[in-house]
């Protein structure tokens, strides 16, 4: 339960002042949360600075200035649509026009009466000479001199919300701010010099200058570490009460897993050796595994996943392998059937697809023990889906399900060991705040006799010269993915430009050109890929549904539309579909101008090299912090207050904190301990808090 402290930052937006119905779904909308407390975790992004007062004849253009002024005269237009000049001057003998358009009548007469004295403030512009401020934004009696002359913050804003009713908002949740009990390491805020947590809050909303908008001031500095606290230290108390769950040692004598390695036609790298031997140690003790398996593209994740879940099928158990797609766990299946034929393992295909009495078969013959690995998509987390024994459980392309489908999944068997695949190299401080909460074991090294892949930019004006070149390589025997543009926020439009390119490209291959893209049927998506790895086609245009570990050993040629529009992660993604074989390949990536400075690092990157890990920390530097971390669709964490690109250091600091709270006070039950409870429930962690035994 939240603690009642909480409750006023966890009230609705509408409890704030001028936030009524309406308005609340835009804020809420801004600020991606329907709770006072989303409102605060949204921190200026600039300062008007109001303390500026020179007298009127030094008053310069540009510049927003506040001014004790008396109204001299007012001067009305003609016309329905000429401006209202208010002449005013000051002790200097300057002079500074308010200038005003579309005024209610009366209204001049009101608020700048005619020999009275004002405080006015404003962006001074010249006009003839003149200073003017066209539509002051303060305008006032001269007591308010004090309370205007101030650093306003200003905030990012959508349409629809006025920045003086979301300042007024603002107020109005900073009054609701309660103090705290301290959560942080002493020593650890005195060696940065950090306020509390409530002191901090206040000053990152009042910014007094430049500097204190920066992601290194002190005040942001301590919320930003207070978010990957909670971040890391829910994610080590899941972990621990994963592991706490009676788990069971798994080790078997080696049978099948001897078969299957004498199959297969090579030797294991030492980095599949290495992560198998890890997988087995975790496997063997008594408590659940959670280990994620790290590995490039290529780098031959899917033989480990199988000789772990043999070592589990040795013991009798059952094992599970998970992947995101249909295509992928068909592909999954026609990987491992002819290894677990030669090693006499049953295997089962569970999808979406399939229906009726042949699911009924193979759920029955699943509960019963006739299926040894049951390789399936989503539809393995299906209710009526129980395994005899289930032991272990492998999930494929992790970063496309969540930790609770994870948690999901383990909840089939009697605490089933979990293997994590991901194929999305991420950089190392990612892989603390995603993963924190398991071991991980990295496949670094790829497997002998690859063959580079070239990569060249090229212009899209090129067009021409290009189909001649996949001509000739398609006359050479060459099978060609061409990758479609990405199109922002719609599949449709996504579909219509890949299936534009498919026409253009029949007039010179005819029908050996194929489409896949992700509003086809399932099935005919399918025999699309089938055509394509067997001797149906040449060229497959696809849109980035290629994109997860399809796998056609043949294919050595990309060509990527629009390459400036891809994030590097996927650029990696998809260039890892070639080069698989023994033989050449080639990455041509069309650009279309005018390139944005980023694009064009990131093109240069691609060019460069084909380590995955290095691109990853590479994108992470190049897309900076927010971007990262607000990308739904790449699946990572998203921070409100923390940005890795600058804040990494602190998160291991943050890992390093969570790791010793956890030894010492695995309950939370001492003063800081209640007080880490309170800060979980504050960035509404709270699963961490649910795993404690007195949660
Ligand atoms: P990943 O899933 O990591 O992208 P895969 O498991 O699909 O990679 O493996 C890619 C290809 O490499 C497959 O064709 C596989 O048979 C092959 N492969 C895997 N391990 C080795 C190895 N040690 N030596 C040679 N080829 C390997
Ligand atoms: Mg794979």
């Amino acid at each position: 339960m939240r603690p009642e402290i909480l409750y006023p930052l966890f009230a609705p937006l509408t409890v704030l002042p001028g936030v009524g119905p309406k308005l609340a779904p835009l804020v809420e909308r801004l600020v991606e949360g329907g709770h006072v407390v989303d409102l605060l975790w949204h921190l200026p992004s600039g300062m008007i600075d109001r303390r500026f007062s020179p007298p009127l004849t030094e008053a310069p253009e540009g510049r927003i200035c506040t001014f004790v002024v008396r109204v001299l005269e007012h001067h009305t237009g003609f016309g329905p649509r000429s401006p209202t000049r208010v002449v005013c001057g000051d002790g200097s003998g300057g002079r500074l026009n308010l200038v005003y358009f579309h005024l209610k009548r009366g209204f001049i007469e009101k608020i700048l009466p005619i020999g009275s004295t004002r405080v006015v403030s404003g962006k001074v512009e010249y006009n003839y000479n003149e200073p003017q401020i066209v539509h002051p934004d303060h305008v006032g009696p001269p007591e308010d001199l004090e309370s205007l002359q101030r650093v306003e913050p200003v905030y990012p804003m959508t349409a629809g919300v006025q920045p003086r009713v979301l300042g007024k908002a603002m107020l109005g949740a900073l009054g609701r701010v309660p103090v705290l009990p301290e959560w942080m390491d002493a020593p650890l805020k005195a060696r940065h010099g950090w306020a509390e947590w409530d002191a901090a809050l206040r000053t990152a909303h009042a910014p007094e200058d430049e500097e204190d908008l920066s992601a290194m001031a002190p005040a942001r500095m301590r919320l930003a570490y207070d978010e990957l606290l909670a971040n890391q230290l829910a994610l080590l108390l899941v972990r621990q009460s994963q592991k706490r769950l009676a788990g069971r040692p798994l080790a078997g004598d080696g049978r099948l897993r001897e078969k299957v390695l004498a199959a297969l036609p090579f030797a294991l790298t030492g980095a599949q050796a290495r992560s198998l031997e890890e997988i087995y140690a975790d496997m063997a003790e008594p408590s659940r595994m959670l280990r994620l398996l790290q590995g490039d593209v290529g780098s031959g994740k899917t033989v480990v996943a199988l000789l772990a879940m043999l070592n589990a099928v040795e013991t009798g158990a059952q094992a599970a392998m998970m992947a995101p797609t249909e295509i992928l766990a068909r592909q999954h299946l026609a990987t491992l059937e002819p290894l677990a034929d030669a090693a006499g393992v049953r295997l089962g295909l569970l999808t979406g697809r399939d229906k009726g009495k042949a699911r009924e078969a193979l759920l029955a013959e699943l509960a019963e023990g006739r299926i040894d690995i049951l390789v399936g998509t989503h539809a393995l987390f299906s209710e009526d889906v129980a395994f005899k024994d289930l032991g272990m459980a492998v999930i494929d392309e992790q970063h496309r399900f969540g930790v609770h489908q994870r948690l999901q999944l383990a909840a089939k068997g009697r605490a089933p060991d979990v293997l994590v695949m991901t194929a999305t190299p991420i950089p190392r401080t990612l892989t603390l705040t995603l993963y924190g909460d398991m071991d991980v074991s990295r496949l670094d090294e790829k497997p002998p006799g690859r063959k580079p892949v070239q990569t060249r930019t090229v212009s899209t004006n090129r067009l021409d010269e290009i189909v001649g070149a996949v001509d000739r390589a398609v006359q050479g025997g060459a099978k060609v993915y061409w990758v479609c543009p990405l199109v922002e926020e719609s599949e449709v439009s996504d579909m219509a430009a890949a299936e534009e390119r498919w026409a253009y490209l029949r007039e010179h291959f005819g029908d050996r050109v194929g489409l896949v893209h992700g509003k086809m049927k399932p099935t005919d998506k399918d025999r699309v890929m089938e055509a394509f790895a067997g001797d149906g086609l040449d060229v497959l245009v696809a849109t980035t549904v290629i994109e997860v570990g399809v796998n056609v050993p043949e294919a050595t040629v990309m060509i990527i539309e629009h390459a400036e529009r891809f994030g590097l992660a996927q650029l990696h993604q998809l260039r890892g579909r070639i080069g698989r074989g023994d033989k050449a390949s080639t990455c041509l990536l069309l650009f279309a101008e005018p390139l944005s400075e980023t694009a064009r690092a990131r093109l240069t990157i691609m060019k460069d090299t084909e380590d995955g890990f290095r691109i990853a920390e590479e994108d992470l530097r190049l897309r900076g912090g927010g971007e990262v971390l607000g990308t739904r669709q790449s699946g990572l964490p998203e921070f409100k207050l923390a940005d890795l690109a600058v804040h990494g250091e602190l998160l291991a600091i943050a890992r390093d904190d969570a790791r010793l709270i956890v030894d010492r006070d695995p309950e939370l039950q001492t003063e800081r301990g209640k007080a880490l409870r309170v800060l979980l429930y504050l960035f509404e962690r709270d699963e961490g808090v649910k795993t404690l035994r007195s949660g």
